[in-house]
């Protein structure tokens, strides 16, 4: 019993194989590397003692996808694949469509082709739109996206839930998740951005190993405790675990379910400054800016739903996201790109 996991040299999909295989998986990793480096599984490789098999090669190419059918006695697919910068996507919004949806509908077809009937997908929780009340229940409707990339998510699902339905031995989680952060706590692997970061993490982290100069703080004037915007934020190998729970969780659903991967709490952006400025040791100067187009005030997960099912909730909190983060951003200051 093998696992396919697409995206699997990424940010998240390198700390969920470390996890697989730290549990005993036989892993097969698809990446085109269009995000990554292959150097995150020759780490995780070292860190478990165990290699998962690379294939270089993309989602949308039917040919390399059955060939991995074929080849690997695979019965379940773990679906990272897919570009993830919202704000690219607004200016490159076919990339992340063809990326997005046309690359999970060839997934699906390789699927349905080899009888590979179990599917876990990497949603988000952008999906629950602009207009809905926090904290996001799984039971609200979704839609309402505001970028090309939330729509891409929100159209997958829509995709999975009607290819579910349709073919009622399938059987398809979505992981929504809310904002990933931190790193493996040995520090070897951990999220490695290209070029400036968009997200409020590594950008901090970049500002604390001298990269970036300050942190811009986009908005102060928000509805929350100090004016800036509110995100529930997850520690990466708590994502990972939440992987390894629906895997678990797969042959009790019939068609397709979705379950928020979040905290439950919401944390500023001043907050956050502050608990790394404590788990670092380093003052990260910052300004404020206006605010960031398309930016919601404030937004957390409502997390019964994933307590519940699949006995599965975050067991690490914002000081070791922030400790893990460090170590990773200080021992690795240009990330998997050692020497430059
Ligand atoms: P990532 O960019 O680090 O990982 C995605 C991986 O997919 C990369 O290794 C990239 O090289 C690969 N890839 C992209 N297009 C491909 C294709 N066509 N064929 C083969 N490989 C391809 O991103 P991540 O943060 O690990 O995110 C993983 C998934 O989770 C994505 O689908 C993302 O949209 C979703 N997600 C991420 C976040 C987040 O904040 N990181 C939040 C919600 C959802
Ligand atoms: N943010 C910020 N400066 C940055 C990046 C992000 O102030 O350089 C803020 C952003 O406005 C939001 C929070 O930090 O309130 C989290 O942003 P991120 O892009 O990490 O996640 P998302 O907005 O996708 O939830």
């Amino acid at each position: 019993m093998t696992i396919l996991v697409t995206g699997g040299a990424g940010y998240i999909g390198s700390h969920t194989v470390l996890a697989l295989l730290e549990r005993g998986e036989d892993v097969v990793v698809v990446d085109n590397l269009s995000n990554a480096s292959a150097e995150s599984l020759r780490r995780v490789a070292a860190l478990t003692g165990k290699a998962a098999t690379f294939c270089q090669g993309d989602i949308r190419d039917i040919a390399c996808l059955n060939a991995l059918f074929s080849q690997h006695p695979i019965t379940r697919v773990i679906h990272f694949a897919g570009l993830k910068a919202v704000g690219e996507s607004t200016r490159k919004p076919l990339e992340y469509y063809q990326n997005n949806v046309a690359g999970t509908l060839v997934l699906l077809e390789a699927m349905r082709q080899a009888d590979v009937r179990q599917l876990i997908f990497s949603s988000s929780a952008t999906v629950y739109g602009a207009d809905s009340p926090v904290p996001y229940r799984e039971t609200m409707p979704t839609g309402g996206t505001s970028s090309p990339y939330g729509s891409s998510k929100f159209m997958v699902e829509q995709i999975l839930q009607d290819f579910a339905r349709a073919n009622a031995h399938f059987a398809i989680i979505a992981l929504r998740y809310f904002n990933p952060v931190g790193a493996h706590p040995s520090g070897r692997i951990g999220e490695d951005p290209l070029g400036i970061p968009n997200n409020l993490l590594p950008y901090i982290a970049q500002v604390a190993v001298g990269k970036r100069e300050k942190l811009g703080v986009f908005g102060a004037d928000f509805p929350t405790r100090d004016g800036t915007g509110v995100r529930d934020y997850i520690h990466v190998m708590d994502v990972a675990a939440g992987h390894l729970a629906a895997m678990d969780h797969l042959p009790q659903i019939s068609a397709f379910e979705a379950y928020n991967l979040g905290a439950g709490v919401g944390y500023t952006v001043l907050e956050m400054v502050n608990a790394f400025e404590q788990a670092s040791g380093v003052k990260i100067p910052y300004q404020i800016l206006p605010r960031r187009d398309g930016d919601l005030a404030a937004f957390w997960a409502d997390v019964h739903r994933a307590k519940q099912q699949l006995g599965w909730q975050v067991t690490r909190d914002i000081h070791q996201m922030m400790q893990d983060l460090w170590r990773w951003q200080k021992n690795n200051p240009h990330g998997y790109a050692v020497g430059e």
